[in-house]
């Protein structure tokens, strides 16, 4: 059952920030002889996650007013006697570090409002990895 994979790096600009790769990974899957099977989207980072939703601008506003509220960078965190980015890496272990998608007849399946998205939680950085594989046949 073939295998393959690409990595994307990525810069970001802001501390917390939506990057929309849904272009990149449709791309992948589509250059691929894979016709059913499984295309993981992974960041390897801490600091970091994936997400799919809706590419609107209010709403991804309102998804970083979210990350902020809930995970506020000045509470009393443990982690932030070591680096002062314990909310980044709350964040990433909470939304999490990847996302799966099926892949059926060669092409990614995802909901109309469900854009892929990498999520800055501790920018900026300008090396950012996003690792796409995919598997079937
Ligand atoms: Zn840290």
């Amino acid at each position: 059952m073939p295998v393959t994979h690409k990595i994307l790096l990525l810069s970001t600009k802001e501390r917390v920030e939506l990057i929309d790769i849904t272009k990149s990974v449709e791309e992948f899957v589509g250059k691929q002889a894979i016709k059913d099977g499984f295309c993981l989207v992974y960041a390897p980072h801490a600091t970091a996650a994936i997400i799919a939703n809706e590419n609107e601008p209010g709403l991804i506003g309102d998804i970083i007013k979210e990350i902020e509220k809930e995970f506020p960078r000045n509470a009393k965190w443990e982690h932030n006697r070591i680096d002062n980015n314990a909310a980044a890496h709350l964040a990433s272990s909470f939304i999490g570090a990847s996302r799966v998608f099926p892949i059926i007849g060669g092409k990614l399946e995802r909901g109309t409002w469900q854009n892929i998205f990498l999520v800055e939680l501790d920018g900026p950085r300008n090396n950012r990895r996003v690792i796409i594989q995919v598997m079937g046949e």
